[in-house]
């Protein structure tokens, strides 16, 4: 047999198959377990590289190289795990999609993936009114929360700008306006579409951490006199590093004011639009113009898949008006089902059967009971840190993002800054729990994301003892 005749044989899909589920069924079940192992096996990037350049030369068998993977890779679906803001995937989620690695269905041209495309539409119906959005609504399923946040950002400047950039491209110099808390990602596209340092347009946020709203008409007029075009508004929903939400009827307001485009960046948060408790932090999201939220986030999907909503479908076609006929019928006619007309991917995975299947299996109260469990177990932790002698919170969380240090009265700032790195990398390294950290006015902070939903009092008050106890003993060292 040749090695492909090998490699494609049914029997190997099998044998390896099983004994790959096998393997995740323990990891799964060593996770929920008391005497859990590590939630992260750290080595510095040299010594990975160095331990998988060595792997590499011992010729070993799938199964062993599975199982080596799994005991080096960081375990979200450890209850230790409050690091990124990444989901512990369903399990469902994670089959489907190896059967969307199986059937590589490189949607985005229907005939490639017609299943796909047929489900997203589904989907993108059902999230656009669970937004509040009617009927002229629609959207897509795209490839992270950054690409989506981009794509939103081209479909605001085709709007709202009369120019016909992409035919013509534009000398005029245009801005975005966004909380200075915003994530990096949308500095990043702002910069992509050639807008430079002038055009993002930072609007300081308040002792809460909430984008100033009321300095909005300031910054605009400000804007406007230096010959800038504001073409959108920007809510985070929420910022990534505090988890705190903008007041998102108040940029509504002042966009229908000035006819700009108003985006929600809910890549984090976004899901709350399932929960009839935290709903309310995104009062006003159906007036957006677009709302971008993250399935890897806060909707235990595998990563990446983010979804993309669009208040007025028509505008979701329109901001890549390339022609490629060769793809489609016709480039002119919405064609719903050729997502490649509105998304930046031309092959794109099957995202829509892992959110189908977990839909379908448990109903959308599975996001509901999720964001509701741990944006609780925000306040819970935000209470126990309070509690302590020698911890203090940053903030007072609005979701499950919680920032906090170890403080004593003997320190400077200074050296509450290094014993707070000190104690996060510590936990680092002996890799029971992985939490990880942010700066804040200049100050290190401690920051965790409860992701896990199996996270509870117990592992939160172990945790925090470990930071005290390590603090502490950092202090007599210094001293
Ligand atoms: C995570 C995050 C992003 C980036 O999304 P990716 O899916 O990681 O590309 C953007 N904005 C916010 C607010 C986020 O939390």
């Amino acid at each position: 047999m040749s090695v492909l005749q090998q490699a494609y044989n049914p029997n190997t899909l099998a044998k390896k198959g099983s004994q790959l589920i096998q393997l995740l069924t323990n990891h799964l079940k060593d996770s929920q377990l008391e005497a859990q192992k590590k939630t992260i096996n750290w080595k510095n990037p040299e010594e990975q590289l160095a331990f998988w350049q060595q792997q590499s030369q011992s010729n070993q068998e799938a199964t062993d190289i599975f199982k080596t993977i799994l005991s080096n890779s960081i375990n979200l679906h450890n209850p230790k795990y409050m690091g990124h803001q990444v989901a512990p995937t369903l399990p469902l989620a994670a089959l489907a999609g190896l059967l969307s690695a199986y059937l590589n269905n490189g949607m985005a041209v229907y005939e490639m993936g017609a299943t796909a495309s047929a489900l997203e539409k589904l989907i993108m119906q059902q999230i656009c009114a669970q937004i509040g959005y009617d009927a002229s609504s629609d959207g897509f399923i795209t490839s992270g929360g950054t690409l989506a946040n981009l794509t939103a950002l081209l479909a605001a400047r085709r709007q709202i700008l009369k120019d016909d950039v992409w035919e013509q491209g534009s000398d005029k110099a245009l801005a975005v306006m966004v909380s200075e808390e915003a994530h990096y990602c949308i500095d990043r596209a702002a910069r992509i579409m050639g807008l430079g340092t002038k055009g993002i347009i930072k609007i300081p946020v308040d002792s809460e951490y909430r984008m100033q709203t009321e300095l909005l008409e300031e910054k605009y007029i400000q804007a406007t006199n230096q010959g800038l075009t504001v073409i959108a508004v920007i809510g985070s929903a929420p910022t990534t590093s505090t988890g705190i939400y903008d007041n998102l009827e108040a940029i509504a307001d002042f966009c229908e004011l000035h006819k700009l485009w108003f985006h929600v960046d809910g890549a984090h948060g976004g899901a709350v639009i399932y929960s009839k408790k935290y709903k309310n932090l995104v009062k006003g999201v159906n007036r957006a113009d677009s709302v971008v939220i993250d399935g890897h986030k806060m909707m235990m999907m595998p990563s990446i898949m983010t979804f993309l909503a669009f208040k007025n479908k028509v505008h979701s076609y329109q901001t890549f008006n390339q022609k490629a006929q060769y793809l489609w019928e016709s480039s002119e006619d919405e064609e719903w089902y050729n997502y490649a007309k509105r998304t930046f991917e031309c092959t794109k995975s099957m995202m829509s059967i892992q959110f189908y299947i977990v839909q379908q299996t448990y109903g959308d109260t599975i996001f509901e009971e999720y964001v509701d469990t741990l944006y609780d177990l925000g306040k819970t932790f935000y209470q126990l840190v309070e509690e302590q002698d020698n911890l203090e919170n940053f903030l007072r969380p609005d979701a499950n993002i919680v920032c906090f240090r170890y403080t004593h009265k003997n320190l400077s700032q200074e050296q509450h800054n290094q014993i707070n790195l000190k104690i996060r990398r510590a936990i680092l390294e002996e890799g029971r729990f992985y939490i990880v950290q942010t700066l804040l006015n200049a100050d290190n902070y401690l920051r965790v994301t409860l992701m896990n939903p199996f996270t509870s009092v117990k592992e939160i008050k172990e945790l925090l003892e470990i930071i005290e106890t390590l603090g502490n003993s950092f202090i007599t060292q210094n001293t």
